[in-house]
């Protein structure tokens, strides 16, 4: 019999190299507030991502709190439309300086 030695990893992530967001790398899928442009591009490419279920199913076995994960964020602030708003807010504010 072959033991395997070494430590076990936390969670198998071999899903995660059919990942759609992986080939959009300048996305802020980390990031709790993004503009309305850039979260309707990440909704699409998580729509048409390969391993979506996996991904949820990742998020919630994982208890993710935060970025954007399987079509939607996962911070307190989870609705897209409060998120592009506060963006949105603080752009105006940029601009009147
Ligand atoms: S569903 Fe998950 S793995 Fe797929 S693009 Fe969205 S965040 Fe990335």
């Amino acid at each position: 019999m072959n033991a395997v030695k070494g430590p076990r990893p936390l969670f198998d992530s071999r899903w995660m190299t059919d990942a759609a967001c992986t080939r959009l790398p300048g996305l802020p899928w980390t990031e709790n507030r993004v503009p309305r442009l850039l979260v309707d591009l990440m909704a699409e490419t998580c729509a048409a991502c390969p391993v979506q279920e996996v991904c949820e199913d990742f998020v919630h076995e994982t208890r993710v709190v935060g970025g954007w994960w399987a079509g939607s964020f996962r911070s307190e602030c989870t609705d897209p439309d409060t998120a592009t708003a506060v963006a949105d807010s603080h752009e105006s504010t940029d601009d009147a300086a």
